[in-house]
């Protein structure tokens, strides 16, 4: 269909082509992919438009500029450059002064939701464009005037936000992807609560979790190298007479050893096969 965009399919009013002179696209499309992304290629055959020339679209009427040369020569600034006027954002030249106006205040007011750019893989054409007061708007609560009615929104309630780094991310997914990566959860209670844990911001506020709830090793070797922590006070323990025996008195550590008998068997077995001066003790188990 020659009357409608190959790009946007919105009826053709005015066309924006370079030097291939391929005039089938319209001009918000191509100021669009100019302007935003940067994309200055011809979207039928890809090949690269420095300039572009914006008119009105009037079939085999339309007025066709071959010389591109010609008007790269003159290489105008912003504004009026002899018959024509040049918009300096998207190298592109208008024969109407009113398009021209109006495509200048389009690109100074517009925004695109680069979460939504990211994130959704549609076409150019088809993402909405804000100010800059709807796109606060869209990003927080998905209901600027540009996001349309409820069940055009259908259930977008705005980007969730890291409550950490109050930065928003396309959907759940990636702000769980974020929170697994960029910050921490405790995975005891991960492993208990499944499905409703906390976050949290870095491992210090996590260490102070670990030891508010649960039985953290308080040795500043352990606490350098970190997670060395345990759900229950006897699993603490048991790491305590295992890593830090060495530095503790010998009634303390008999003491710390004296919870269930057959723990305290596999204990001394295994020090008596390192060989390291286990005798004292040795006879102090002698009389379970
Ligand atoms: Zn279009
Ligand atoms: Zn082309
Ligand atoms: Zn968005
Ligand atoms: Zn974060
Ligand atoms: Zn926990
Ligand atoms: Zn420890």
């Amino acid at each position: 269909m020659d009357d409608t965009c190959a790009v946007c399919a919105d009826t053709l009013e005015w066309v924006a082509y370079g030097p291939c002179l391929h005039k089938e696209v319209c001009s918000t499309c191509i100021i669009r992919l100019r302007f935003i992304c940067n994309d200055f290629y011809c979207c039928i055959c890809k090949s690269e438009s420095n300039t572009i020339f914006v008119t009105k679209a009037l079939g085999d009427y339309t007025k066709m500029i071959s010389d591109f040369k010609g008007l790269g020569e003159v290489n105008g600034s912003e504004g009026k450059v002899g018959e024509y006027w040049f918009h300096e954002g998207t190298k592109a030249y208008f024969d109407d002064f009113d398009h021209y106006n109006m495509i200048k205040a389009m690109c100074i007011a517009i925004f695109m939701c680069s979460l939504c750019l990211e994130g959704r893989k549609i076409f150019i054409s088809e993402q909405k464009l804000y100010n800059r007061a709807q796109l606060t708007q869209h990003v927080r609560t998905g209901d600027s005037v540009i996001d349309g009615s409820e069940s055009e929104r259908g259930g977008f309630t705005g980007h969730p936000m890291c409550e950490f780094c109050e930065n928003p991310f396309y959907g759940d997914n990636e702000l769980y992807l974020h929170m697994s990566t960029d910050h921490f959860t405790c995975h005891m209670c991960q492993r208990q609560h499944p499905g409703q844990y906390e976050y949290f911001n870095n491992y210090d506020n996590l260490e102070i979790h670990f030891r508010q709830e649960h039985f953290l090793c308080e040795d500043e070797a352990c606490l350098a190298r970190k997670f060395i922590v345990f759900v229950t006070e006897f699993e603490l323990k048991r790491h305590n007479a295992m890593e830090h025996g060495g530095r503790m008195s010998r009634s303390k550590r008999s003491a710390l050893l004296q919870i269930p008998v057959s723990f305290q068997f596999r204990q001394i077995n295994e020090h008596d096969r390192r060989g390291g001066g286990g005798h004292g003790r040795r006879s102090n188990s002698s009389g379970i």
